[in-house]
């Protein structure tokens, strides 16, 4: 599925907010991963603490980057992360290019 379809609006800005909602939970998995260390660091059972955290910390990442890899074009239908076997988490569309702020711009 290439073609580019013309999609309502509404269509195209509700599909492009699910995808920035994706990509911010993404970054802010990744972003946790410094303070909750340092946290677990911190307890009185640092090595039993920084296990938890760990194992908690990858499963939230597997989510995350499974929640961003499947998520769909609102324009073309393909994966806006994926192109075959390749994440590449940018902002624009893998196959018709579409950018994650499009509905912001008109
Ligand atoms: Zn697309």
């Amino acid at each position: 599925m290439d073609e580019i379809e013309d999609i309502n609006p509404q269509e195209l800005k509700s599909g492009l907010k699910k995808i920035r909602r994706r990509r911010w939970f993404f970054w802010i998995v990744i972003m946790a991963y410094l303070p909750a260390m340092l946290i677990a660091l911190r307890s009185s059972q640092p090595n039993q603490a920084i296990g938890i955290v760990f194992i908690v910390w990858i499963l939230s990442l597997v989510v995350a980057v499974t929640l961003m890899a499947l998520v769909r074009c609102p324009q073309c239908g393909n994966c806006f992360h994926m192109n075959g076997f390749m994440f590449r988490p940018v902002r624009k569309c893998f196959h018709c290019k579409l950018h994650l702020t499009a509905d912001k711009k008109k």
